[in-house]
């Protein structure tokens, strides 16, 4: 076969469509052309311009003559022919590179990552495709996933860290607690469903705990489960109040009024920024607590009786120190806190005129009361007992009422508060010390 001297050539086309192993290279179309040759040069273009060689195994060849006029009669050994072109059968796009490696060609799918290069992810068959739980990612058999212990991987992990990216053996994959088809790995697992602070507890802890300080980059987020999970009620008793880890939680009995206004405001603007993002989660109060709620939280959890003047004071001091720092480092929760403060004011204002009223009309009600613990005889108890608020809406006087005393202020099945309540007309609540 020669491709020079064109005129003495025989033109011919090679038709492989029906050959099985088409030549890559140069070298293996001479291969190709030395198995054809010597039955070429036996044959009469005349009597037909287009002739099939079977090659067994590998399929057919077909042969073209393109000038069967011009050819030599008969052809001989040293009869120069040029291939003029090659029809090769039509290529399969994506070729199973495992299948390649053995010499057929597959239809593939799938994509090893494997296999190929790093921007073009190699292809596997049918046949050649490994698939492991928690993901339709294959991979061809030569590249199993392993599991970073270097053990062939039984799963995907779909946890926050992996995201089905990475496989893992038996060993290091963790069923998901309700779905035994789902499996994480360790620490997807832990980060999925962390384990409750309690500990010895069982249970998967949902809960992060909100306590935010107004300094804190964040919230403290240990976490806890829907039983142990300690709720400060700041927001009243119809929404959930800022729910607390157990050493929060026992924090708050010792700490000062500022303290806990600060992480009220903190807490909050947490809330309300969490909100921002997912207005679906819904029923989470994100504004702040009136003052007159703030007041009792105070009694409750540190046992500190003030004013709601006194109250009011703490927030008005909390929003001046704020605007100082929102000058110098005004960073998103003074901002967010600051704007909180400015919303609840009107209605602080609205609070302390209204408790003031009221106070007098309570302080008026509270005296009665001492005149009647008196006129039966219960001096002790009349000297003890103290004001503490009222609330003209709902006609509750509330009372202090120190710890030793306190049954014999309600008396037998709750009759001597009872007579109280029916002789001033009004209800008589005891703080919660
Ligand atoms: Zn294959
Ligand atoms: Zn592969
Ligand atoms: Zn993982
Ligand atoms: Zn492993
Ligand atoms: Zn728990
Ligand atoms: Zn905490």
């Amino acid at each position: 076969m020669t491709t020079a001297h064109a005129a003495a050539a025989v033109p011919v086309m090679l038709d492989l469509r029906a050959h099985r192993k088409v030549p890559g290279s140069p070298d293996g179309y001479m291969a190709l052309w030395e198995l054809l040759e010597p039955v070429l040069v036996t044959l009469d273009p005349r009597s037909g311009p287009r002739v099939r060689l079977d090659l067994g195994e590998e399929g057919e060849v077909g042969v073209w003559f393109l000038s069967p006029a011009t050819a030599p009669v008969p052809f001989s050994a040293a009869t120069p022919f040029a291939v003029r072109g090659v029809l090769e059968p039509p290529r399969v796009r994506y070729v199973c590179d495992t299948c390649r490696a053995s010499g057929t060609t597959t239809y593939a799918p799938f994509t090893c990552t494997g296999c190929g290069t790093k921007e073009r992810p190699g292809r596997v068959c049918d046949a050649h495709a490994v698939f492991l739980e928690g993901s339709l990612r294959a991979s061809c058999v030569r590249h199993e996933p392993t599991c970073r212990c270097g053990r062939p991987g039984r799963g995907w992990c779909g946890g926050p860290r992996c995201r089905s990216g990475r496989a893992w053996c038996d060993d290091h994959l963790v069923p998901h607690p309700g779905d035994a088809s789902l499996a994480y790995c360790v620490d997807c697992h832990a980060d999925r469903f962390p384990a409750c602070e309690r500990p010895g507890c069982p249970a998967t802890g949902h809960i992060r705990c909100e306590h935010l300080g107004l300094d804190d980059a964040r919230a403290c987020g240990r976490r806890v489960c829907g039983e142990h999970v300690m709720r400060w009620q700041i927001y009243g008793a119809r929404s959930k109040g800022l729910a607390l880890c157990g050493r929060h939680h026992r924090d708050l009995r010792g700490s000062a009024p500022e303290a806990l206004v600060a992480l009220v405001v903190a807490g909050t603007v947490a809330r309300s920024q969490a909100r921002r993002g997912n207005r679906s989660g819904g029923r989470r109060a994100a504004f702040l607590p009136r003052i007159g709620i703030v007041r009792h939280i105070f009694i409750n959890t540190c046992q500190r009786v003030l004013d709601m003047g006194a109250v009011d004071a703490l927030f008005v001091r909390l929003q001046d120190d704020l605007r100082r720092r929102g000058g110098r480092d005004g960073g998103n929760l003074v901002q967010t806190a600051l704007r909180l403060l400015d919303e609840q004011a009107a209605s602080r204002r609205e609070d302390v005129q209204r408790f003031r009223d009221s106070h007098e009309e309570g302080r008026g009600h509270f005296a009665r009361l001492r005149t009647l613990l008196q006129q039966s005889g219960k001096h002790e108890l009349a000297d003890a007992v103290t004001f503490s608020d009222y609330r003209r809406k709902s006609n509750i006087l509330f009372v202090r009422v120190p710890q030793d005393m306190r049954s014999r202020f309600i008396g037998t099945g709750g009759a001597v508060v009872q007579e109280l309540r029916t002789r001033l007309g009004i209800n008589i609540q005891l703080e919660r010390e």
